[in-house]
């Protein structure tokens, strides 16, 4: 298999512009970041970038990492205000700096620093949402403290939860013509999100793990069960351990049955394997992904492997 790029679904809007640098010669990495940027950028997107629904005081946190599997090389930001494009930040976070992950006033400061613009990320469209689930639903929130109870916890979940489509998180997976694996994801969160919670997004091994001797994975869904899990580096390391890509993903979904979560999710993830096969696999019917090889003119979009909670695929 030759060059690929493979995203979740609301990567659409992206995944020819990344194919269009894997052709030119460019980078896995190169193709991953500009396609992640221009979902962040895509204001009808309420779950990544400009855009996205903010966290319970009203403010859009976003999270995202990247990286590459030839040297398992990564960064990533959690909980930056004010910056549209968190994948570029996290890039820079890889690759100037001795670390991996920077989060909230630091990561800004280093966004700041490294010359990245700013933005006022919350559209009136996700205000209004906003304001809509929270005002009247639960008058006495007006402040992060009140979160500590864990029946108005629950509550708070299911107001996350529900039809407003308060999840989401992009994916990004390539193998570029030099055969180097790249991965991103990038995220606003868990709508209504308690202040400075960080998702499995920017969680390397969590939401994101790419390592060119076996392939790649990334998760959208409730990323508490993905750090829990380890989702993505299961997957692969699933691979590493000889199962195939098919297997390693419903592997990885069954681990999650051991989890105790009263907010238990959805959990999605996308994969490739070392030679560029895709694959997707989700714990609810209906949901697909999207990859274009650079054979073909346009992405198709197919079916996730669904795994349900008991274990069937
Ligand atoms: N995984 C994201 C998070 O937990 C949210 C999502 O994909 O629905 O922050």
């Amino acid at each position: 298999m030759g060059m690929i790029v493979v995203a979740s679904a609301n990567g659409r809007v992206g995944i020819g512009r990344a194919m269009e640098i894997l052709r030119a010669g460019g980078s896995a990495l190169d193709a991953v970041e500009a396609g992640t940027r221009l979902v962040e950028d895509n204001l009808e997107d309420s779950s990544v970038g400009t855009g996205g629904l903010p966290n319970l005081l009203g403010d859009v946190e976003l999270d995202a990492s990247i990286m590459e599997g030839k040297g398992l090389r990564s960064g990533a930001v959690a909980g930056v205000k004010g910056y549209p494009n968190p994948i570029s930040i996290a890039r820079r976070v890889m690759t100037d700096l001795p670390h991996v992950l920077l989060v909230g006033a630091g990561a800004e400061r280093f966004a700041r620093e490294s010359g990245f613009h700013t933005a006022e990320l919350l559209t009136e469209a996700s205000r209004q949402v906003w304001e809509s689930r929270l005002a009247g639903v639960l008058p006495g929130w007006a402040t992060p403290a009140d979160v500590r109870y864990f029946d108005e916890m629950r509550k708070w979940s299911q107001l996350a939860t529900d039809p407003e489509k308060a999840g989401g998180t992009v994916n990004f997976l390539a193998k570029d013509r030099d055969g180097t694996i790249a991965s991103a994801v990038s995220t606003s969160g868990w709508a209504w999100k308690y202040p400075g919670r960080a998702g499995d997004s920017p969680i390397i091994g969590a939401g994101n793990y790419c390592d060119n001797r076996y392939g790649a994975a990334a998760c959208t869904g409730r990323g508490e069960m993905a750090i829990r899990a380890a989702t993505a580096r299961s997957v692969v390391l699933y691979m590493k351990l000889g199962m195939s890509l098919a297997e390693a993903l419903a592997e990885a979904m069954r681990d999650l049955e051991a989890l105790e979560d009263p907010f238990w999710g959805r959990m999605n993830i996308v994969a490739l394997d070392r030679d560029g096969n895709p694959a997707a696999a989700s714990n609810y019917p209906d949901t697909t992904y999207i990859y274009q090889t650079d054979g073909m003119d346009r992405y198709a979009e197919e079916p996730r492997l669904v795994v349900t909670r008991n274990g069937q695929g």
